[in-house]
């Protein structure tokens, strides 16, 4: 097979989880390349809100999260569908309102330092095989008509645009979730608390959540958490059914909008699932299902991923048989077995409480144990 040898591994995604398993393997002493397809690192911005976490902190230095802290919230509230019942909580480690953009920079930056080369405009279109296992991939780089590289190793972490769970033909709709983003100016609901507005119709689960940012700026976002035909809502639908909602985003104008989904319907198979290929993050739904910690778990995730990779790759040839040995190494990562026993404990409480869930007056029924899990 010809191509071009370009690293020991190939990273495809500069988000969280590819930053993360960049950061483990560069600093092994791997040779990495990331393979990024927009044009700058973060200019598609996902999720803003963080909490401190200090493993994340002594992995990317000591201030890290201070040097992000755009707003500190540490009061939350959740609306019922009528709007009859509520439920303040107070937190304890605040939630740290974030700059994507920003904050995945600062990342990147961390992962150079230690040596790993990030390309930007290189889209990944398919993997390449060998033997069964995956020896690179083809990508358009800067408007190229496809270029094959190779490595010892690919570590795909493109989201839930994944290339990976593309070529292996999965079926991701078990697990994403329809989400849609605004970013809005002249907000002025409360500043110092996030809310939740929940929506029941039809057997089906909309939240729409209200996180204030600085400056009269305010994150909007419409999930879909139990999707049936049809429960889609556009943001002015939403309003018109929940008046509180409705008043929040009265006068404000939206600058960003983003739709695309969001791993939260649980984790999709090993995290290497061929020789040669190692996937992470959202590629893989490394989302706690109770939400706000994508981006925590998919960059820790992602760099256990990258320091096991890198004890792997220096074994020699990436076979089946190194690819089950790291598969049972990465079992016993404490990140990754603490996302499967949380998700194992929301996921099945959620769906049992949810499906019980069919009117706006269930929802008032059931808030008494509802508002249990809502933290
Ligand atoms: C609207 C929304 C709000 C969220 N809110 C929060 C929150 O508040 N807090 C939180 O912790 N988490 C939140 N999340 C989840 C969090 O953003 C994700 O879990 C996290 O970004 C996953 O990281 P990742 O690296 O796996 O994927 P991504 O962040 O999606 O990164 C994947 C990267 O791969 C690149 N890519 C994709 N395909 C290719 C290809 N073929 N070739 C090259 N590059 C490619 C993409 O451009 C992207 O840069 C939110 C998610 C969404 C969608």
């Amino acid at each position: 097979m010809g191509g071009r040898y370009c690293a020991e591994a190939l990273v495809i995604g500069a988000g969280p989880a590819g930053l993360g398993v960049a950061l483990g393997l560069a600093r092994s002493g791997i040779d990495v390349v990331v393979l990024e397809g927009q044009a700058g690192v973060g200019s598609r911005r996902r999720g803003e809100t963080i909490r401190f976490d200090k493993d994340m902190e002594s992995l990317l230095g000591q201030g890290f999260f201070e040097q992000q802290v755009v707003k500190r919230i540490s009061k939350r509230t959740y609306f019922s569908h009528t709007g009859n019942c509520l439920v303040n909580r107070a937190i304890s480690n605040p939630n740290i309102i974030i700059n994507w953009e920003h904050f995945l920079n600062a990342m990147a930056h961390e992962a150079e330092c230690a040596g790993a080369r990030i390309w930007t405009g290189a889209t990944v279109v398919d993997l390449l095989e060998e033997g069964g296992g995956i020896c690179g991939v083809r990508a358009m780089i800067g408007g190229s008509a496809g270029e094959e590289l190779r490595a010892k190793a690919v570590f795909s972490c493109g989201g839930c645009d994944d290339p990976a769970s593309r070529h292996l033909r999965w079926d991701r709709s078990k697990i994403d979730l329809p989400v849609v983003k605004q970013l809005v100016s002249g907000y002025t609901g409360p500043a110092d608390r996030l809310e939740y507005h929940f929506h029941v119709s039809g057997g089906g689960l909309t939240i729409g959540t209200i996180f204030p940012r600085a400056r009269g700026e305010a994150e909007i976002i419409l999930l879909d958490a139990m999707p049936t035909a049809g429960s889609q809502l556009t943001f002015e639908e939403f309003a018109a059914q929940h008046p509180l909602f409705g008043e929040r985003l009265a006068g404000t104008d939206p600058f960003y909008t983003l739709e695309t989904r969001i791993p939260m319907g649980g984790m999709l198979s090993r995290v290497s699932p061929r020789a040669g290929l190692v996937m992470a993050g959202d590629a893989l739904g490394h989302v706690q299902a109770r939400g706000g910690s994508g981006i925590k778990t998919s960059f820790l995730i992602g760099f256990g991923a990258g320091e096991l990779g890198a004890r792997a790759i220096r074994s020699g040839p990436w076979t089946q048989e190194v690819s089950d040995r790291f598969e049972r190494h990465m079992a016993s990562l404490p990140h990754l077995r603490s996302l499967w026993r949380h998700n194992f404990i929301y996921s099945k409480l959620r769906r049992q409480i949810f499906g019980r869930l069919h009117t706006p007056g269930d929802m008032d029924r059931y808030w008494p144990c509802l508002k249990t899990v809502l933290r």
